[in-house]
């Protein structure tokens, strides 16, 4: 709570939200004091081998660390979560980065910290020219690796940002994914970062954790003073700094205002979502791990709508195989289990440093060979995914969607291998097929890619990127990227105009927002499929809307 009720000069900060909800508390600033470790030093060669060596040691002594800190995450947070650590662990193995290392000591004559800081710098910029945001977060990996193996080399063992002020406002320019364990344990109240996308590792974190966070706050931490009273905003992406009594008092009504909503429409929840001229929508979850699932179910979904199944491939030395996958989704579905849901095939391309896929490279990725693209160029992969997901509709109400589609072949491709698999495992009952609409060309050629397909769901946050030519993860182009511009809704218009009868849903972060609910229903959508926290308060908008968008 904050205590100063007078403040000379209110500073308010618009930024971009990462994680929603809303929190009060006094600012810390925590300035990461890299470059205290940034010493170039030089060696003689007689030493050569004993840097090598304290390196390796060092190593082992963080291999040992990541193993301690997944399994902490894993029991306080979450087992998707704790493979971010398992994940350093393996880039601590790869032995072309540890030769790398050893050449630098070599070669060059410097210690050990020296090679560590260069070598990942190095990785590190090669990540963050990679297009895909998780190639963006394998930078943030590297830059997390590195400050951890130069601070063992320093002989440091205490985690910056263990002594922050419980119930704090953490301020600071960027987060790696390890500090986030640490605010958990400090009862942190708000982040507000510096810099930060909405895909990014923390970003997972701290909406796991529910902790507000809010980034693109330029200039934050030079310009507000430790220990300012903040109210931070989260869904309105605003930090007021040093408010006055009415700005207080306006917060915290607003915060009542917010939790009584939330529990009145959780009290509704499990009532099918009406608008008010008598259309049922239905609302599914998007979902990517059990935790999902189960937080999804707890909040009155009727279903998966998007199961983003890359988690089953990423970090992994090899892809897997029909078992290893089988398990993997039937863990992760398994608390949907009598509601329908729906799988997408894996939505991954030449840019995602996938260990096995390190051979191809593309100048333009997000362009190229991405999705369905990908699995048409790697039919195995494709065969495993419909192998596996026709085991599970024995025991699942079960759909299958497929990514970014541009071209009618490639949904007819998928049917064709599907009703191939289907009779070779002796099925009779195909599973659905659908198709993301995730680009214009696609949306339209809706009326022929709908031809070899039961269903279709508009992919609005690539649909946009593409819409708009504006990378979705990009801060920069951030004004161009407009998920609730018309050209969006007239896009989705013109499907449900080409193919009136087609059932269409919507799975992009635009189904969550409340405010366009009504235009979006205007578009023939029936069916929304949003993050689980967002489900009973998007029903309730659901009620207070009209199918036709107004009154009639
Ligand atoms: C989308 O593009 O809107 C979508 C739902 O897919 P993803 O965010 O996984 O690319
Ligand atoms: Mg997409």
């Amino acid at each position: 709570m904050l205590s100063s009720m007078k403040s000379p000069a209110t500073q308010i900060f618009q930024g971009r939200q990462i994680s929603p909800g809303m929190a009060e508390g006094k600012i810390h600033i925590h300035r990461i004091l890299y470059g205290l470790l940034d010493m170039d030093e030089s060696i003689e060669s007689r030493e050569a081998d004993d840097e090598v060596s304290r390196l390796d040691n060092a190593t082992l002594k963080i291999s040992d660390d990541l193993c301690a800190l997944a399994s902490r995450v894993e029991k306080e947070i979450d087992s998707r979560l704790a493979e971010v650590f398992s994940v350093h662990q393996l880039i601590l193995e790869d032995d072309s980065l540890k030769e790398e290392l050893r050449k630098e000591i070599v070669s060059n004559l410097v210690t050990a910290g020296s090679a560590v800081k260069t070598v990942f710098l190095r990785w590190e910029k090669r990540f963050l020219l990679m297009e895909s945001q998780i190639s963006k977060d394998k930078g943030d990996d590297m830059r997390d690796l590195s400050i951890r193996l130069r601070n063992a080399l320093a002989g440091i063992t205490i985690h910056s940002l263990e002594e922050i002020p419980p119930g704090c406002v953490l301020a600071t320019k960027r987060l790696l994914p390890s500090d986030t364990i640490f605010l958990r344990s400090r009862d942190t109240a708000a982040v507000l970062l510096e810099f930060g996308t909405f895909g990014s590792h923390v970003a997972l974190f701290t909406r796991e954790m529910g902790l507000p966070c809010i980034s693109g706050l330029r200039h934050l931490i030079t310009t507000v003073p430790d220990g300012s009273n903040a109210l931070v905003d989260a869904d309105a992406a605003t930090a007021t700094i040093d408010p006055d009594e009415q700005q207080i008092n306006r917060f915290r009504k607003k915060v009542e205002r917010n939790a009584a909503a939330f529990r009145l429409a959780l009290d509704h929840t499990f009532t099918p979502a009406q608008t008010k001229d008598g259309v049922v929508i239905t609302v599914l979850a998007n979902i990517g791990s059990d935790s999902d699932t189960r937080l999804a179910m707890e909040n009155g979904a009727e279903g998966v709508g998007l199961y983003r199944t890359e988690k089953a491939y990423i970090g992994r030395l090899h892809p897997p195989n029909d078992e290893e996958l089988y398990q993997e989704m039937l863990h992760t579905l398994a608390p949907a289990k009598g509601k329908p849901v729906c799988v997408r095939l894996l939505d991954i391309g030449a840019d995602k440093p996938l260990p096995f896929m390190k051979f191809m490279a593309e100048s333009n990725p997000s362009l190229g060979c991405r999705g369905i693209r990908l699995l048409r160029r790697y039919p195995e992969l494709l065969d495993t995914q419909l192998r596996t997901v026709l085991k599970l509709a024995k025991e699942f109400d079960i759909q299958i969607l497929v990514p970014m589609v541009t071209l009618p072949d490639d949904m007819a491709i998928v049917k064709d291998r599907l009703s191939q698999i289907s009779s070779e495992m002796d099925i009779n009952m195909i599973p659905k097929l659908g198709a993301m609409i995730e680009t214009p060309g696609a949306a339209l050629s809706a009326s022929e890619i709908a031809k070899y397909s039961d269903f279709l769901s508009f992919g609005t946050n690539d649909l946009t990127q593409y819409t708009f030519a504006a990378d979705r993860e990009n801060a920069e182009v951030e004004a161009y990227f407009n998920h609730a511009a018309d050209a969006i809704f007239r896009l989705m218009k013109i499907v449900h105009d080409d193919v009136p009868e087609m059932p269409l849903s919507l799975c992009g972060e635009l189904a969550g927002r409340s405010e366009h609910i009504s235009k979006i229903l205007e578009c023939g959508i029936k069916t929304l499929s949003i993050a689980p926290p967002l489900i009973p308060g998007i029903k309730e908008s659901i009620r207070e809307s009209y199918s036709t968008g107004s009154p009639r």
